[in-house]
């Protein structure tokens, strides 16, 4: 068996500058697939990026109330 190194949540986020990619704050942080797995996207640290909680579910549009904006 491989024995793949997965890299840590918190290296990554150092490596990735420690804070959201979208508005730079430092609290709350997640990972994000840019390529998701389910779109053959990898589990490593060059297909993450970095956004806080509240990025990270309007990126993914997770919103209980549906706005339309046009
Ligand atoms: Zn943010
Ligand atoms: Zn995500």
């Amino acid at each position: 068996m491989v024995n793949r190194k997965k890299p840590s949540k918190r290296a990554i986020i150092k490596a990735c500058g420690g804070k959201c990619a979208e508005c730079g704050t430092t609290e709350n942080l997640t990972l994000h697939h840019i390529i998701p797995l389910s779109d053959g996207g990898i589990d490593d640290a060059e297909n993450f990026m970095i956004l806080c909680d509240e990025h990270q579910k309007r990126l993914h549009g997770i919103h209980k109330k549906k706005r339309e904006d046009r």
